[in-house]
């Protein structure tokens, strides 16, 4: 399989496992199973999380991970710094693993 197509394929994936927790939510919506208070039943099973883009220097490559342990981090450095944080989204650049091989 081409070096494009394994990044097609885990891009995709990527994308479905983001979209799971809005999956989940739209199903327990359908089904009536959010309870009397339904946006914070949806706040607490989604929780805090931040997308964090993987950013190859050396052949452009853009990687996806969500990471609920990042976001505790970056609140509390933001909150010492009297700011409140919305929607943290983080660029990390560096090598991708077909560029480091
Ligand atoms: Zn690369």
């Amino acid at each position: 399989m081409s070096t494009v197509r394994v990044v097609f394929w885990l891009r995709l994936v990527t994308l479905v496992a983001l979209c799971l927790p809005a999956l989940e939510l739209a199903w327990r919506w359908y089904s009536d199973d959010l309870g009397a208070r339904p946006v914070t039943e949806a706040t607490h099973i989604t929780g805090d999380w931040a997308v964090v883009f993987l950013l190859c220097e050396k052949c452009g490559a853009v990687g996806e991970a969500a990471s609920g342990a990042v976001v505790e981090s970056l609140n509390a450095a933001a909150k010492s710094a009297g700011f409140t944080p919305k929607s943290p989204v983080i660029e990390i650049t560096g090598v991708c693993a077909h560029c480091r091989d």
